[in-house]
């Protein structure tokens, strides 16, 4: 077994990784994080290697507003998976890039079960700090999993929770436009679980997956979607869960599934160019001195934002 210090060669994370090697699957994913561009180099040439071996897993995304029961839920579905005999990889949003830091997590271990289970593989989310970072990361994160003979693979995100906050931020009063963007993101869901419906709250639930399905209705453009009440804490609703995913799939058939890849491919593509932009120009040393003198004068109210960056992206190109 290579030391935890030992640099792998390219041999060693394609064996390996081809292997289902958790140790070397696990400093891979790692190496997707590096910075360092010898790193990025070795990683972007696994993943080209890997790629052919990639691809036949099925990807679930999960979000939902934080304290909603995403890592309850996927913990269940992870646990019934693995009954039926399923390789799950589960890909989660670390806890310490989450907004609401420890407030809601509390000290709580997160997916206890699921961790322990030999046919279960869970791993944060890298957090990236440039644009399409993030996104980019995951989709490698993905495909590593994969090519290490992962059958499901689940990616837990709070999108919806930052979106939400992020309009709160900018709209006082909310009101219509937050109903809108709310509609929004539910036309994105391919499914929708109302989780909780137990106890006192069993009855809400109901009554909440109605409103949903009313309003979906009426605006007619996502009415095909299946909404669910589940309870993640008791384990129900959870066969119904999967019930409603594999339809999905069978629904979208392999077609409409490699249309949504070929989707995904340009999406990638995309947020690599925005990431390389992004570090490119932050990385350009004779920039930076211009970078802190603009800022300064941003703030002195000096100058006009959109000023200062369009002046900065000038010298940028001219570079
Ligand atoms: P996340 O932030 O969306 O991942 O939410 P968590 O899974 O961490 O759950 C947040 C809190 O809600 C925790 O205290 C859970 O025990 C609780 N919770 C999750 N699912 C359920 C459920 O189905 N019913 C009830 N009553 N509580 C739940």
């Amino acid at each position: 077994m290579p030391s935890a210090r030992k640099r792998l060669t390219f041999d060693e994370y394609f064996k390996g990784i081809l292997a289902a090697d958790r140790i070397i699957l696990g400093k891979a994913l790692s190496l997707l994080e590096s910075t360092l561009e010898t790193d990025r180099e070795l990683a972007v040439k696994l993943i080209e290697q890997l790629l052919p071996y990639t691809g036949k897993s099925q990807r679930i995304g999960i979000t939902g507003v934080p304290g909603a029961g995403k890592s309850t839920l996927i913990e269940a579905l992870g646990k019934y998976l693995t009954s039926l005999g399923k390789k799950v990889a589960v890909l989660t949003v670390d806890p310490s890039s989450r907004l609401t830091k420890g407030s809601i997590l509390g000290d709580k271990t997160r997916m206890e079960e699921l961790s322990a289970d030999p046919l279960a593989y869970i791993r944060p989310s890298p957090a990236g700090t440039t644009p399409g970072g993030t996104a980019a990361r995951t989709r490698e994160s993905i495909l590593l999993c994969e090519a290490a003979g992962f059958e499901i693979i689940i990616v837990e995100t709070v999108g919806v929770g930052q979106t939400e906050t992020a309009v709160k931020d900018m709209i006082t009063g909310g009101g219509d436009d937050l109903q809108t963007i709310k509609k929004g993101i539910l036309e994105l869901a391919d499914g929708i679980v109302i989780n909780k419906a137990d106890g006192d709250n069993a009855v809400l639930a109901q009554k909440t997956a109605m409103d949903i399905g009313n309003t979906l209705q009426y605006f007619g453009s996502n009415a095909e979607v299946e909404i669910l009440t589940a309870s993640a804490l008791y384990k129900q609703g959870i066969v119904e869960l999967w019930a409603m995913i594999t339809h999905y799939f069978e629904q979208e058939g392999t077609e409409g599934v490699f249309a949504n890849r070929k989707q995904q491919s340009l999406h990638w593509m995309h947020d690599t160019i925005k990431e390389k932009l992004y570090r490119d120009f932050y990385q350009k040393t004779d920039l930076k001195p211009i970078i802190k003198e603009l800022e300064t004068k941003v703030l002195a109210l000096e100058t006009a934002p959109i000023n200062a960056a369009q002046e900065l992206l000038k010298i940028y190109k001219s570079k």
